[in-house]
Parts: structure tokens; C-alpha cells; sequence
């Protein structure tokens, strides 16, 4: 194994997110929905790295910036590496990028050692995983993975703007929806590098972790519809306050996100939207987000039926209706046992000890595990803070990441070479 300077590898990387952390659609914050025109210039500086890294770069239907490393021996056998471009509102800058950045670096690195692959490496920068702007997440990996459920494109953003339309816009064909897919029997694998997002490794003081499996989550948006009235002249007891009810439901959910029967259990509402939303008028209509998540599948089942029970009760308690619509639910995807093995191997190549450890965020891996096997490398941040501008890894540990892919990439390559 040719030696791999950390510390250079760790710099650079830092360098580009930091760099790519600057465009954001807010000055003050970093802000950068799914297409957006501040994802249009995330995604044309990733593609310029790509093909600075020597990558063949396109884009899909889907928005995902694909770099593409053919092998010599020109095999449609693909490796997958990547992670996600667009962020949540007021983003950390680590979360998506650190993976596509990892990607590149380490392609570059493979590219200027000279490894000879046997199969072909492909970098995406995917477009939808944090599902901020539309009710949707996962597009572009659901695409790539051949899942995408085509009525997820009608669906539509606070402006009545849809996915399709808002593709158009961007620049992209929603057409061409199955050319982003890559074929199963074409798939290697798909690997992640991503920070924890969680305490675990930092509290354990240690850099890098090899994730077994990725939560599952079902997301819904919840309808309870009252009736508006006048503040001064509706008695009490006449009305039909949709916030009242929803504020019940807002406690029924936090209740038994407590009460689960998986201490990893949670279940949380992060969004409400109130209308008319005046000072003078009972509500007549509320909308809010609904969010609930366990490392295993039946806690999270049982957990939304008990919400559903719940909002049952109040609409018939309150004579108000309450509509859970679920947009998002996706089991428990756990990571392939070999793949595992290659990234601790990886891991412990670098003299690190391979802690292995779940995560309880969802990542583009749940829908490429529909493809192919998948595994992630998860990087230590700063007191486990996400989704928050505080959001923070080390350069060293960066440089860790990037080698252990390269690792682990080679340690792939090596396996395949074993297939044949
Ligand atoms: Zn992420």
C-alpha cells in the first residue's frame, strides 16, 4: 500500500467545504434547498472539481452530479461513492458535502497513485436528502437506485411549485428518469462518508465509526381542520379551534415518543403551520410535520399507530378532522456484513479501531440499499451538533476519512478482482 499524507488530504478537504459552505441562499447562513439557484452553483462548482479530478461529469434527471472514472477494462461494473449537496434551513457545513468532497478527494487520490481498478467508480452528488423544500426525500438516490415513485415528482413546495416544474427550471428533464438508474447487475456497491450527526465517537475518543445500519423514519404532514371564526364573538364553547386540537396532538406525539418501546424511539413535530394566522380569528386549520424514527421497524410502526389512535381521540373528542398523510416511510436499512468488513478493515488500517455503531439519521444509503450493498464511514463532530451551524470535524479527522476510503475502495477492488 502506497503511504497517504493525512494531513494533505485532510486540508484539502476542508478547503472545498469551506469553500462550498459559501454558497448558500442567505448571507448570514447557510441555506441551500433542492433546486434552488444556490444548488445550481453547488452543483457546478462539484461538477468542476469532478472533472478537475479527471471524472466524466453529467448530470441526471434528478439533478445528481455524477463523476464517472471508467475502469481500463471498460466493465459497466460501477462503484458508487457519494453523499448530498442540498442542506437543511441555517446548515452546518459538514453534513452531505464532507461525503462528496471525501468522494472526490480520495478518487483524485486513487487517480494520482495510479490504482488500476477493476470495476469503474462513480461520485454523486445527490440533490434531495434533506427534504426540506418539498415533502419528498431521497429523490436523487431513488432515481439512481431505480425506486423513484413517479408521483413524487407532482409533488409541490410552500409556493405551490412543483418537482417537476422546479426540475425544468433548474435545468434538467424529468423525462429522463430511468437513464439516472444504474442497473443492479451493474452495481458494486455504495459507500458514504458522513459525520455522526451524534456523541458516540467523540465521546469515546475515537475519529472514525463503521455504521451497521440506518434508521428507519416515517415522515407524514397532518391536517387538523377546524373552523375560523371571530376571536370576540365565538363563545368558547362553540368553536372548533384547530391550533387547540393540534397543540394536544403536539403533546400526544411527544408523549409517546417517550413511552416507546425502543429506547431509541423519537418522535417529533417541527413544523406548524397555522391558518388564517391572525390575531382576531379562531383557527381554522393547521398543518405540521410529523417525524418519527427507531433503529428497528417495530417501535416506529407501533408508535404511529398510537399517534394515529391519538389524533383519532382528539378529532372525535374536539369534533374537529384530523388527516395523517404519510409521505415518507422507509424501514430500517441495515448495511451489507461484507461491506462492513471492508471499511473496518480500512478503518483499522489506519491503526484505528473499527467501532462499529448505527445511525439514527437517514442518509442516501436507505434508498441505494434497494440497490446495492451499501456501508458508511462515520467522522466524530464536535459534541455530536448537526443541523446546526456549530456543526464541526476536525481537518485530522477529515484526512482519516478520505483515507479510509481510499482503503476501503481498494479493499473493494480486491474482492471484485476475487469475483471474477
Ligand atoms: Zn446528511
Amino acid at each position: 500500500m502506497i503511504p497517504l499524507d493525512l494531513a494533505a488530504l485532510g486540508a484539502r478537504a476542508d478547503a472545498m467545504l469551506t469553500e462550498l459552505a459559501a454558497i448558500s441562499a442567505e448571507p448570514d447562513r447557510l441555506t441551500r434547498l433542492y433546486l434552488t439557484p444556490e444548488h445550481r452553483r453547488a452543483a457546478d462548482l462539484v461538477a468542476a472539481w469532478m472533472a478537475a479530478a479527471g471524472l466524466a461529469v453529467r448530470e441526471d434527471a434528478l439533478a445528481t452530479v455524477r463523476g464517472r472514472w471508467e475502469a481500463p477494462s471498460g466493465t459497466r461494473r460501477t462503484l458508487i461513492l457519494g453523499s448530498h449537496i442540498d442542506t437543511i434551513i441555517d446548515a452546518g457545513r459538514f453534513d452531505g458535502p464532507l461525503g462528496v468532497i471525501a468522494a472526490i478527494v480520495a478518487v483524485d487520490e486513487l487517480r494520482r497513485i495510479g490504482v488500476a481498478l477493476p470495476f469503474a467508480v462513480e461520485v454523486c452528488a445527490f440533490g434531495d436528502e434533506e427534504g426540506v423544500r418539498f415533502p419528498t426525500t431521497l429523490l436523487g438516490s431513488s432515481a439512481v437506485a431505480g425506486i423513484l415513485d413517479p408521483a413524487d415528482l407532482d409533488r409541490t413546495d410552500a409556493y405551490d411549485v412543483s418537482v417537476r416544474a422546479a426540475l425544468a427550471t433548474y435545468g434538467c428533464d424529468p423525462e429522463a428518469v430511468a437513464a439516472a438508474r444504474i442497473a443492479a447487475e451493474d452495481a458494486v456497491g455504495y459507500l458514504e462518508v458522513h459525520i455522526e450527526q451524534g456523541p458516540v465517537l467523540e465521546r469515546e475518543g475515537v475519529p472514525l465509526g463503521v455504521v451497521t445500519a440506518i434508521a428507519g423514519a416515517t415522515r407524514a404532514v397532518v391536517t387538523v381542520s377546524g373552523e375560523a371564526g371571530h376571536a370576540g364573538t365565538v363563545p368558547m364553547g362553540l368553536r372548533l379551534d384547530a391550533l387547540a386540537a393540534a397543540s394536544e396532538l403536539v403533546l400526544a406525539v411527544e408523549r409517546i415518543g417517550h413511552a416507546g418501546a425502543a429506547s431509541d424511539l423519537v418522535a417529533t413535530v417541527g413544523r406548524m403551520a397555522v391558518r388564517p394566522g391572525a390575531v382576531n380569528v379562531v383557527p381554522g386549520a393547521v398543518e405540521l410535520s410529523l417525524d418519527v424514527r427507531a433503529s428497528s421497524d417495530a417501535p416506529r410502526r407501533a408508535a404511529m399507530a398510537a399517534i394515529a389512535a391519538a389524533a383519532a381521540e382528539i378529532a372525535a373528542r374536539r369534533g374537529v378532522g384530523i388527516d395523517i398523510a404519510v409521505t415518507h416511510d422507509r424501514d430500517t436499512a441495515p448495511c451489507t456484513p461484507a461491506i462492513v468488513d471492508v471499511l473496518s478493515d480500512a478503518v483499522a488500517a489506519l491503526g484505528l479501531p473499527p467501532r462499529r455503531l448505527m445511525s439514527g439519521a437517514g442518509h442516501d444509503g436507505q434508498a441505494m440499499a434497494m440497490l446495492t450493498d451499501i456501508g458508511m464511514i462515520f467522522v466524530r463532530c464536535r459534541g455530536g451538533v448537526s443541523h446546526n451551524p456549530a456543526e464541526y470535524a476536525s481537518p485530522e479527522d477529515i484526512g482519516l476519512a478520505v483515507a479510509a476510503l481510499v482503503r476501503a475502495v481498494e479493499g473493494l477492488a480486491e474482492k471484485e478482482r476475487e469475483r471474477r
